[in-house]
């Protein structure tokens, strides 16, 4: 028996990096998992997969209900789809602001606005948002992406203050950095990838970048009956970056 059998999750961003690593996590522990992703061309083939772009209203309310079709419901939603912006206030123009925001926050309302019907008949309602240790702690060249991480976690407390009554719980997870494809790129794209990474590791407490695996595991307990109780909080995932203090 899977701790999350007969339930369904759809999962945003779910072709790569975190998203696929708890999209995985999810069908392991026995649910029904659609993904949506706007390259869905690299999604390992045996996943159910929607092509959508979560800045897309229409498109997201379809896919969203796609899955639901699919599956017969849904009961958990994961908003994981999410892009970067490196710079300090003074490097983006007003167009990435907007785009960055369209995509990391209002997206997440949109995937949330089209699940919604589909959980208020759930009885194992759940929705977890996958936010950053951004949120939490100042990182340099981050302001714009860190301000819509800033964003999604007020976000998270006030959902899951409106669907609390409904029977829906709404959490967070906040991600260290985390080896996926996107930090390869980044990697790739520093004079000296390897000095870059040594860099990022030795930031990390444990030093070790964070495994996908490792923040799928945090979101899959989030989303299951197993964490009933829980609600309007966040799991940070960060190998202990933002709580602990190491003497070298
Ligand atoms: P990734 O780039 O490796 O994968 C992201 C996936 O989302 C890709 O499949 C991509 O196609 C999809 N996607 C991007 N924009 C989309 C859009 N507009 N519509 C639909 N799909 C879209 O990224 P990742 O590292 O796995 O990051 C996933 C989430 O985790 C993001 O929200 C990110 O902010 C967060 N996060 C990542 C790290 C990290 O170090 N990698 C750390 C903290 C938080």
């Amino acid at each position: 028996m899977g701790e999350l059998d007969g339930l369904t999750a759809v999962v945003t961003g779910g072709a790569a990096g975190i998203g696929l690593a708890t999209a995985r996590r999810l069908a392991a522990s026995g649910a029904s998992v659609g993904v949506l992703d706007r390259a869905v061309d690299d999604a390992p083939s045996d996943l159910f997969a929607v092509q959508c772009d979560v800045t897309d209203s229409d498109a997201v309310v379809a896919a969203v209900a796609a899955v639901a079709d699919r599956f017969g419901g849904l009961d958990i939603l994961v908003n994981n789809a999410g892009i970067g912006a490196a710079g300090t206030v003074e490097d983006n123009s007003d167009a990435e602001w907007h785009h960055v925001y369209d995509v990391n926050v209002v997206g997440m309302v949109r995937a949330s606005r089209a699940a919604l019907p589909f959980l208020r008949r759930s009885q194992h309602a759940a929705i977890v948002n996958v936010c950053s240790i951004a949120a939490t702690a100042g990182l340099p060249q981050r302001a714009l992406y860190s301000a819509t991480k800033g964003a999604v976690l007020s976000l998270t407390q006030a959902m899951a203050a409106d669907h609390l009554p409904e029977g829906i719980r709404v959490n967070a997870v906040n991600p260290g950095t985390a080896d996926t494809p996107w930090v390869t790129r980044l990697l790739e794209a520093a004079p000296d990838p390897a000095a870059e990474r040594a860099a990022l590791e030795a930031r990390q407490p444990t030093g070790r970048l964070v495994p996908p695996d490792d923040i799928a595991a945090a979101i899959a307990y989030l989303a299951g009956p197993a964490a009933g109780s829980v609600t309007g909080t966040t799991i940070s995932v960060d190998g202990g970056m933002q709580a602990l203090r190491l003497r070298k």
